[in-house]
């Protein structure tokens, strides 16, 4: 039987299953300086809504949809400046992928 070694980071927003040994498709690395000597993912950097190794587990769901009802009131409100707004819609929208990915 051929043994697989899966690593799991457990963390409040997300899961992080990258492989240190095989990092390919690790958002938070694309694009990143990293530092010499470091391995494994650049938790800060993470990408909870576009990286493959990001689970989104079930008990990650209400901080997540209570983000989605914060972002949704706060461009609710009136007169927004143009720059926040889009700001907000931009993290609403992410926000948005990492409900969908929950639903997979
Ligand atoms: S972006 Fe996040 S989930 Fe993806 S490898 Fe980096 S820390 Fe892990």
């Amino acid at each position: 039987m051929r043994r697989t070694r899966v690593s799991i980071r457990f963390g409040k927003l997300n899961h992080c299953t990258m492989d240190d040994a095989n990092p390919t498709g690790a958002k938070c690395l694309e694009n990143a300086v990293i530092p010499d000597g470091h391995q494994g993912p650049l938790i800060d950097r993470c990408a909870p809504s576009r990286c493959a190794n990001s689970v989104i587990a079930p008990s990650h769901l209400p901080i997540w949809t209570a983000e989605h009802a914060t972002l949704t009131n706060l461009l609710a409100t009136p007169k927004l400046p143009p720059g926040r707004r889009a700001l907000l819609t931009e993290q609403l929208r992410e926000v948005d992928l990492i409900l969908r990915r929950a639903d997979r």
